[in-house]
């Protein structure tokens, strides 16, 4: 259609979910009314139509009014606000990514504006007597409950293709029902669950304080089971009691049915909740009842931060020390971070609450930018457990025929005395699999993958060699590829090589494995946290997944197998991560009346970091960790911006890597590192090479980087990846 007709002032500007430029100019024809910003249109886009956002910051592109396509229609839904607006700017301007793929980060679903139409699922019924059981079809069935779910949806959360799920209908073991759209109860803000304790209650007291005031950020420091939840809940009542929605980020394995459960007991209904489980249907839902207001507090992860809030007056960061906060694909950001910059426009008050806040936190309380409150002691009669180190030069393993040992003797005996007395251990160890590196004994060969510059994890449940960071994956070989003797030797232990001593040592306790593998499903994690409440394991051998959020009365004992992992490598913060981890996992233990004993195993037993762990202080070691960043001026003593330019070809990668470093900048308080092959050199077939921008703290980095950016033209084969305040250095 022409629009030659048109003048200037029915221009518009739409920004699209797309990760290009800025917004893109349209024309409101006459038959429509002239959009607010923040209104949901549709636009044509090439040979495409589009949904899109008004946008009010932009400038007309100095194209022809001829050229400019109009508007479609708008759509009939609440606008997204200026907050949101601004968040999505601000967000795009900090990383250095287009507002576009903000935007689409937080549109969500791409399909978020279609309709439902009719939709069937699919329910539990009665099963029909002679129906053939395979394992898929049983995975089905355990999964199904008496909510409908569309084939698609069952086949994805369990595994299977949807022809098992409509087989199984078919065949009548399933029954169709139609689906209803989701609604959300409001939380009841008239409910007490808990009477808080005058301690707790005096924090609570200062922190929904804040609300109303406008924007404050205030970090909650509490000891493991100090009550936080019960604390923050205070503050959600308060934003909801003054007609506001409420937001709380958690880790994503945070959000668990325990987590959920004490949130009912207290509002009398579920929070909404947003994580990567989600079906694309209620996923759908979800947003728009964000959108709308219908969801009053939402419960999510990082992600959940640009969901399209009309009037949030709260924001909650649990756990706000947790690495899993930085994404890392797409659009590179810190929630935690950004999560005050949206508490700041929408002036509003923010709590991160953590036992072991970040650096960079505390540095922020100790300016005097964020206020802290401290709830230094346990609920109840329940207190910190008893740390303390094992010296693994002096207790070493003891080997047990033919068995490798990694359990120290001292350890062993304290498993036995709380399995006597009927209580549980917790082993921990961050390493998934049986081993991880297999080589050759005869030459010294050691199993890579082909793709990535890593080892290959033995896994001995399924037999096989896997790659944990692109999963490739190879059956165990019989022989040595290169010599061909078949002298394989596995070295060192992974979760499943500690559940064979443990097996062979405790013949008759009851063991359970848990890791992050991410194939398991919520039902699946929720039944495995089910088993150890119930008392229906003795010793459990778990990653990082049990550090967070799960309350087991009966757990007394914390073996740390490996204290020292994570030590190594040049990570900026693999110190204090370090410490929090063994600190959280710490926390597990003895969370009831019975008194918790904690057990790491290190080599390094003077570290800094295991003497702080042994005496519970932290405050000596981070103030030795502050300093030495303050020396380097390493954040968040200055700033930092990192470039991984990979590559298909190693020889154009390294070239662009090498043009880039030729016109780094400088200048006083800018210093510029590499470029050098990344320390994964090698990762899903991409050659990586990095550099590192270095800059005093009043210096824009971002500007720097731009200009750096902008200076440079690199082949369209080479891609080049930034990241402002990078938490990874591999
Ligand atoms: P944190 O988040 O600091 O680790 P939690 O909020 O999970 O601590 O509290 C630890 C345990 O103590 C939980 O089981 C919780 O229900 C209980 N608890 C905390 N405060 C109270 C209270 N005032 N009354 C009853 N139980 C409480
Ligand atoms: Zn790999």
């Amino acid at each position: 259609m022409s629009a030659k007709n048109q003048s200037n002032k029915n221009r518009i500007h739409v920004l699209l979910p797309l990760p290009l430029a800025g917004p893109f100019d349209y024309a409101v024809p006459e038959s429509l009314e002239r959009p607010d910003p923040g209104t949901f249109v549709r636009v044509p886009f090439g040979s495409r139509v589009m949904t899109g956002v008004v946008w009010d910051k932009g400038e007309n592109a100095d194209i022809d009014d001829s050229r400019v396509k109009n508007i479609l229609s708008l759509y009939d839904l609440p606008v997204l606000t200026a907050a949101n607006r601004r968040l999505i700017d601000w967000v795009a301007d900090y990383t250095l990514f287009a507002p576009g793929a903000v935007l689409k980060m937080a549109m969500s679903v791409d399909d978020v504006f279609h309709g439902v139409g009719e939709a069937f699922g699919f329910v539990k019924t009665v099963l029909p007597e002679k129906l053939k059981m395979t394992p898929a079809r049983k995975k089905v069935l355990e999964y199904v409950t008496d909510m409908p779910e569309t084939a698609a949806e069952i086949a994805r959360q369990t595994g299977v293709s949807s022809g098992v799920v409509t087989g199984l209908a078919e065949a009548g073991a399933l029954a169709r029902q139609k689906i209803r759209p989701l609604t959300f109860a409001v939380p009841r803000i008239d409910l007490k669950s808990v009477s808080l304790s005058a301690e707790q209650q005096k924090v609570a007291d200062r922190l929904s304080d804040m609300a109303g005031r406008g924007f404050d950020v205030c970090v909650l420091n509490g000891v493991t089971g100090s009550g936080k939840t019960e604390v923050y809940f205070d503050v959600i009542a308060r934003a909801l009691s003054q007609g506001k929605q409420a937001l709380i980020l958690l880790p994503e394995i945070g959000l668990t049915g325990q987590w959920l459960e004490r949130f009912e007991r207290r509002f009398g209904t579920k929070p909404a909740v947003w994580n990567s489980g989600l079906s694309q249907r209620v996923r759908r839902e979800t947003w728009k009842a964000v959108l709308t207001g219908e969801v009053r507090v939402l419960a999510g992860a990082r992600s959940a931060l640009f969901l399209p809030f009309s009037e949030l007056g709260a924001i909650i960061v649990d756990e706000e020390h947790d690495p899993s906060y930085k994404q890392e694909d797409g659009v590179v950001y810190q929630a935690r971070d950004m999560a005050v910059v949206r508490a700041k426009l929408e002036n509003i008050p923010i709590v991160l609450s953590s036992a072991t806040p970040s650096l960079e936190t505390r540095v922020n309380v100790r300016s005097g930018k964020y206020k802290e409150v401290v709830l230094p002691d346990r609920f109840g009669a329940a207190v910190l457990p008893d740390i303390r180190l094992i010296d693994m030069r002096r207790d070493p393993p003891e080997n047990k025929g033919e068995l490798k040992s990694f359990l120290s003797p001292v350890l062993l005996k304290e498993m036995d005395a709380v399995l006597s007395k009927g209580e549980q251990t917790l082993l921990f160890l961050n390493r998934r699999g049986y081993a991880p590196l297999v080589l050759c004994r005869k030459c010294g060969y050691r199993f890579q993958c082909p793709h990535c510059d890593a080892w290959l994890v033995e896994h001995r449940n399924g037999s096989r060699l896997e790659c944990h960071h692109c999963g490739y994956s190879v059956p165990v070989p019989e022989a040595c590829p290169v010599c061909g003797e078949s002298e394989l030797a596995s070295c060192g232990p992974g979760v499943e090589r500690i559940n064979e001593e443990v097996t062979l040592r405790f013949p008759d306790a009851r063991q359970l494995v848990v890791t992050s593998d991410l194939n398991a499903t919520a039902a699946e994690m929720a039944e495995l946290m089910r088993q150890i409440r119930d008392k229906e394991a003795d010793i459990i051998i778990g990653t990082q997944i049990l550090t967070k959020g799960h309350h087991f009365p009966s757990l007394t004992l914390v073996g740390v197998v490996d204290a020292d992992l994570g030590l190594t490598g040049g990570d900026l913060r693999a110190g204090e991560r370090t410490f929090q981890m063994l600190h959280q996992v710490a926390g597990r233990a003895g969370r009831a009346e019975k008194k918790g004993l904690v057990l790491l195993q290190t080599f390094d037993p003077e570290n800094r970091i295991m003497q702080a762990m042994k005496t519970g202080s932290a405050d000596q070691f981070l103030s030795a960790e502050a300093q030495s960043r303050e020396l380097l001026k390493m954040p968040p003593f200055g700033r930092l911006a990192g470039i991984i330019v990979s590559g298909s070809s190693q020889a154009q990668a390294q070239q662009a890597a090498a043009l880039l470093g030729r016109a780094a900048p400088s200048g006083n308080g800018i210093r510029v590192l590499g470029p050098a092959p990344a320390p994964m050199a090698l990762l899903r077939g991409k050659y990586r090479y990095r550099l590192l921008l270095q800059t005093e703290k009043q210096i824009k980095i971002q500007e720097v980087m731009r200009r750096w950016l902008s200076a440079v033209s690199l082949p369209s084969s080479v891609r080049v990846q930034t990241d402002i305040d990078p938490y990874s250095f591999f």
